[in-house]
């Protein structure tokens, strides 16, 4: 395991321990099901988790689910696999605020009680117009001063659904001139005749987030309540709500930044338009930032993890260029990944002078640091597979690999020698005919240096496979933040990078037709690949993505 790097909120859980004000801690990540998590959730998650295995404590994996409207079991059943296939467990069941709804009722009820919350009937532009700005302190709804009683009658029968969806709330009674807006008298129960995907029709009238979140992190018993430093100014309510009920519990809200990922968005809002409107395969398409798209990109837990701990937990701007994640996830399968020979851009050739039963083979290390990985054998045959660009016809100065008349060596086999260019009627160059030397399997040439190495494939022995090549959605940095000319943001959809996606017919070794789906593999000088989570069927289909180039094309 990657070790703990530091950090303030680990400071602050530090202090808590050895103060005694805790004895364990407990923390929970909080989605709210309404579209797969992204990239930005898997920072929430390794932090709230990570804290939690680190310090022995337990974290909650709780589905924020108060919106009806926009949540669905498939969201909340992708969260808990996204979660698990990340390393992470989460303590006991999964939580629902939808469990806590009539907790949450009978607190709004003890607020009426107490004369803090009341019934208003202002509709949301009243309560626009009543509520001003930072400038102008807000006016009182003239529905304040109603009595407790009324109040407490009025709220049952938003319940009981007597009234239309939108001409009730129920408010706070906070204060009207607070310079924090969000302590204008919030909103917290609105009326909504929608089906919940877990309640079904049992409620027409549903808490708002800020109202349910503090009470459900209560009721929970969690100690540190870590959320994106958007959520600084909704601490004071936060705290308001939680000193204002009889609940015994109140955790410490910690804000820290989010994740911003360049050449990308990270917002389910923006990744939900592109799965609605077409434009990528699906939530999981292989170049989508979510963690299902990471993984079908072949992404491995624990390069996310790494990167994760890359981008590092503070309240300073937090944009991270997609080379990192990239970086961390090359670097994690670099020592991961067994390595094999392929070839995605291929031309034949014919060793002329191949004989079978007497030009031997070679078995061939999966990789070079991790004898553990085993060996196979790397057949030859009279005819194979050499990637077109390692051929050319006038090559530049300096060139080490495949020419007229040159010599190379063919990767865990013999040295070649072109002898022949064979073309079509256009011009272009068909298939090499090449003599092999006999003497120099497993040893060098005598008398000549031949320096260049070349990765080859049997074309009797290959398996014909699809391979996937992806690149960056985006073409711009920040897609979602450019504007035209009158000043307004511009579609982000339209920056998406047409060649972000290119499919091949490639050439690879026999032992990949029996790999189960999600195998990584090195393609030696290629890159990192992965057998499709949905398309490739071992021994009939084989469908390989490329998940990581082997060295940083994009880099400046
Ligand atoms: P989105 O705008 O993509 O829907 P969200 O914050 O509304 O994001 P939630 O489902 O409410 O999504 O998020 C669950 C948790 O993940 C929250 O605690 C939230 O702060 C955290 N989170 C979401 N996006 C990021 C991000 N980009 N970086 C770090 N944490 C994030
Ligand atoms: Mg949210
Ligand atoms: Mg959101």
């Amino acid at each position: 395991a990657t070790p703990a790097i530091n950090h303030f909120i680990r400071t602050i859980i530090d202090n808590d321990l050895a103060s005694g004000k805790h004895s364990a801690i407990q923390t929970r990540f909080p989605p709210e099901p309404n579209g797969y998590l992204h990239v930005g959730h898997a920072k929430s998650i390794c932090l709230n988790f990570g804290l939690a295995r680190d310090y022995n404590g337990l974290c909650n994996l709780r589905m924020d689910d108060t919106n009806p409207e926009k949540e669905e079991d498939e969201y909340v059943n992708a969260i808990r696999e996204d979660v698990s296939w990340l390393g992470f467990d989460w303590a006991g069941e999964v939580r629902y605020a939808s469990d806590y709804f009539q907790q949450l009722y009978d607190y709004a009820e003890e607020l009426i009680q107490a004369g803090k919350a009341f019934v208003c009937e202002l509709n949301a532009e009243e309560m626009r117009a009543h509520r001003g700005d930072f400038t102008t302190p807000g006016k009182n709804s003239p529905y304040r001063e109603r009595s407790i009683e009324e109040n407490l009658d009025l709220f049952r029968r938003m319940k009981a659904g007597e009234f239309p969806d939108g001409s009730k709330t129920l408010r706070l009674k906070i204060d009207m001139a607070s310079p924090n807006l969000n302590l204008r008298d919030p909103v917290i129960y609105r009326i909504r005749r929608a089906h919940h995907h877990r309640t079904g029709d049992a409620w027409c009238i549903y808490p708002m987030y800020d109202y349910t979140h503090c009470i459900s992190d209560a009721i929970e018993g969690i100690t540190h309540s870590l959320c994106t430093l958007e959520f600084e100014a909704h601490r004071p309510l936060y705290d308001w709500v939680l000193d204002n009920i009889s609940i015994g519990c109140h955790p410490q809200q910690i804000e820290f930044s989010r994740l911003e990922l360049l050449s990308s968005v990270t917002s389910k809002r923006k990744l939900n338009q592109l799965v609605t409107e077409g434009l990528v395969s699906g939530w999981d398409d292989p170049r989508m930032p979510t963690i299902s798209g990471m993984r079908r990109r072949g992404y491995s837990p624990e390069g996310i993890r790494l990167f994760a701990q890359r981008c590092g937990i503070s309240k300073s701007e937090n944009i991270i260029e997609f080379s990192v994640l990239e970086g961390a996830v090359r670097e994690e399968l670099e020592a991961s990944s067994p390595r094999v020979m392929a070839v995605l851009n291929p031309i034949k050739v014919t060793l002329t002078n191949f004989e079978p039963g007497v030009t031997g083979s070679r078995s061939a290390p999966f990789h070079p640091h991790h004898p553990e990985f085993g060996e196979r054998e790397v057949p030859l045959a009279r005819e194979i597979w050499i990637e077109r660009d390692d051929f050319a016809e006038d090559p530049p100065k300096g060139w080490q690999r495949l020419f007229p008349g040159g010599e190379v060596r063919l990767r865990y086999s013999y040295v070649i020698k072109c002898d022949e260019v064979i073309k079509d009627a256009a011009g272009n160059v068909v298939e090499l005919k090449c003599s092999l030397d006999p003497d120099t399997l497993g040893q060098n040439p005598v008398g000549r240096k031949v320096k260049g190495v070349i990765h080859w494939v049997s074309a009797e022995h290959a398996v014909e496979a699809e391979v996937r090549l992806y690149d960056r959605l985006f073409t711009e940095d920040r897609p979602d933040a450019i504007r035209g000319e009158d000043g307004q943001y511009l579609d982000f959809k339209q920056f998406i990078n047409a060649d972000s996606l290119t499919v091949v017919t490639g050439y690879i070794e026999p032992v990949v037709n029996d790999l189960a789906p999600e195998s990584r593999y090195q393609f030696e000088r290629l890159g990192y690949f992965v057998t499709d989570r949905r398309d490739h069927v071992p021994g009939q289909k084989i469908v390989f993505n490329r998940t990581v180039t082997l060295k940083d094309s994009w880099a400046k």
